[in-house]
C-alpha cells in the first residue's frame, strides 16, 4: 500500500521551525512520509499541515490566502486533510473565522497542543477537531523529533513570555516563561554532536530569561558538549543581558561574539508606551559596555517603525540609536496593529504614507551600514563553519558562517562540510560575503 505523504509549512520565527521539527517526528511516527510537494494534482500531499505566525497581519493574510487557495484542491481531493497550528490558531477569534470561513480545514491547534498532535491526527479520521486548550506546559519533552540540517541546529530553551510589550501578542499565544531543565537540553545537544552537529542555537522568545540557571551557566554547560563548536542565542531582551553573561561571552571561545539585541525605538517616550521597561541611554550604555568587553562583536536588532504614538521626532530617535549602534544587521518591520494588545486602542499619530517614508529611510540608513561594516572584512580571514552547498553556483559554491553569523559564500569541497575553514574574503555585498580558502600558514 503507498504510503500516505504530510507536508508542513511554517511561517514565522525559528521557534515555529523548531515546532515543525517535532510535528514532522510525529507525523512519520504516524506512518506519513514527509513531502515539500506542491498540493494539487495526484502528487500533491495527503495532509498539509499549516504551522501559523501571529506576530504581524501579513503573515495571517498570507495563511488566509493559501487556504482559499486549497478549496478547490479539496474539492478534487476531499480525502486531503488540512490542519492550522501555531501562534495564529491559539487565538480565539481565529479559530472561530476558521470554523466558519474555511469548513474544510479539518483540524486547529494552538502552542500548547503540539504534544496532542498523534491524538488530533486520530480523531480527526472521524470529525473535524479544534483544540486551542491552554492546558499541558507546552514543553512536552518526550516527542519525537525529525530534523534536516545535520551541521547547524536550534534548541529551544524556554518558551512564552511574561513581558506585554503592549503592541505583542507573543504573551497571549505563547503564554507565560516556561524553562526547560538543564538535563534535558544537554541531553538533546549530546544527541546533536553524536550525529555530526557542530553549531547550536539556543532559542526562546526572551532566552535570557531562563529561569532554571543564569543563563551564562547555561552557555558554558552547553559550549562543554564534546564535538559542539559554536554556541549561539536568540532572542535576548536587554533588561536580561547581566554582566555575568558579557563575560562568559567574552571568555569562552566557543560562545559566538555575536548579540541580537532588539530595541524596537529609539524615543524614551514610545519605549515607555511599547513598554519596554528601558530608555533609550540605557540600551546605548549596555551597547557600549558589551562593545568594549568584546571588541568586534557582531550586533543585531529588531526595530518597529511606525508604532502608534511615534511621531518624526520619536523617529529621528531611532535613527540615532543605529547611528550610534552600528548594528551589522537589523530586523526591520512597520507596526501591526494585534488585536487584544493594549497599542491597538492607541490611536496612531502619523498617516501610513508617512511611516512608510520613515520605514525606507531607515532602511537605507541601515543597508549603508551593513554594507560598510561587511566591506570592512574584505582581505581578513574569517573562520567559517561550513553549512553546505550554496544556493547557486554548482556544487562547488559552498556555504556558512563567521563567528559573527555573516554567511559567506566560496569555492571548495564537499569534504569541508561539517569542518572550521578559515576563508579570506575577498568581496562584501549588504547580505553577505564572498570569499576563497585561505592559503594554510
Ligand atoms: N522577545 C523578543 C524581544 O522582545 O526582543 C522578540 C520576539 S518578537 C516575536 C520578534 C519581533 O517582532 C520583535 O522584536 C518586534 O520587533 C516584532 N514585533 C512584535 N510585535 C509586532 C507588531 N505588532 N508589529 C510589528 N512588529 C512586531
Ligand atoms: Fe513580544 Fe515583548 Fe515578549 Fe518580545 S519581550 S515576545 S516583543 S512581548
Amino acid at each position: 500500500m503507498k504510503t500516505k505523504t504530510a507536508r508542513v509549512i511554517t511561517y514565522g520565527c525559528q521557534q515555529n521551525e523548531n515546532d515543525s521539527e517535532r510535528i514532522r517526528g510525529i507525523l512519520l511516527e504516524a506512518g506519513y512520509t514527509l513531502t515539500d510537494h506542491g498540493d494539487d494534482g495526484d502528487g500533491g500531499a495527503d495532509l498539509i499541515i499549516f504551522n501559523t505566525c501571529a506576530v504581524r497581519d501579513n503573515a495571517e493574510q498570507r495563511v488566509y490566502g493559501n487556504l482559499g487557495a486549497l478549496r478547490r484542491v479539496k474539492e478534487q481531493r476531499p480525502e486531503m486533510l488540512i490542519g492550522v497550528c501555531g501562534c495564529m490558531a491559539q487565538q480565539t477569534h481565529v479559530a472561530e473565522h476558521i470554523k466558519k470561513r474555511f469548513p474544510y480545514v479539518d483540524f486547529v491547534f494552538g502552542t500548547y497542543a503540539l504534544a496532542r498532535l498523534p491524538q488530533i491526527l486520530y480523531s480527526v479520521r472521524s470529525q473535524r477537531v479544534f483544540d486551542i486548550e491552554r492546558s499541558g506546559d507546552g514543553l512536552a519533552e518526550h516527542l519525537p523529533r525529525h530534523r534536516q540540517n545535520g551541521v547547524t541546529a536550534t534548541v529551544s530553551v524556554m518558551y512564552g513570555c511574561n513581558n506585554f510589550c503592549s503592541y505583542c501578542v507573543v504573551p497571549y499565544v505563547r503564554g507565560r516563561e516556561r524553562s526547560r531543565a538543564p538535563k534535558d537540553i544537554i541531553r538533546e545537544v549530546e544527541g546533536l554532536a553524536a550525529q555530526g552537529c557542530r553549531e547550536v542555537t539556543l532559542l526562546g522568545q526572551n532566552v535570557n530569561s531562563y529561569a532554571e540557571l543564569p543563563f551564562g551557566e547555561l552557555l558554558e554547560l552547553v559550549s562543554g558538549v564534546e564535538g559542539i563548536e559554536r554556541v549561539r542565542f536568540v532572542s535576548s531582551h536587554p533588561k536580561d543581558v547581566t554582566p555575568e553573561l558579557i563575560d562568559v561571552m567574552a571568555r569562552n571561545r566557543k560562545v559566538c561574539k555575536q548579540l541580537h539585541l532588539p530595541f524596537q525605538a529609539g524615543s524614551d517616550k514610545v519605549l515607555a508606551d511599547m513598554n519596554r521597561k528601558y530608555t533609550k541611554e540605557r540600551y546605548l550604555e549596555l551597547v557600549a559596555g558589551v562593545k568594549e568587553k568584546i571588541p568586534g562583536i557582531a550586533l543585531s536588532g529588531d526595530v518597529i517603525v511606525g508604532f502608534p504614538t511615534e511621531t518624526d521626532e520619536d523617529f529621528d530617535h531611532t535613527i540615532d540609536v543605529i547611528r550610534q549602534t552600528a548594528f551589522d544587521m537589523l530586523f526591520t518591520f512597520i507596526y501591526s496593529k494585534r488585536e487584544g494588545t493594549p497599542a491597538a486602542k492607541m490611536p496612531p499619530v502619523l498617516p501610513p504614507e508617512r511611516v512608510k517614508v520613515n520605514f525606507d529611510r531607515l532602511i537605507a540608513e541601515q543597508n549603508a551600514v551593513s554594507l560598510k561594516k561587511n566591506t570592512a572584512l574584505v582581505g581578513t580571514t574569517q573562520q567559517v563553519l561550513v553549512e553546505g552547498v550554496g544556493k547557486s553556483g554548482g556544487d562547488s559554491m559552498l556555504t556558512g558562517r563567521t563567528d559573527g553569523a555573516k554567511i559567506v559564500n566560496f569555492a571548495g569541497n564537499q569534504t569541508m562540510i561539517g569542518k572550521m575553514i578559515g576563508v579570506k574574503i575577498t568581496r562584501a555585498a549588504t547580505w553577505s560575503l564572498t570569499g576563497e580558502v585561505a592559503a594554510n600558514k
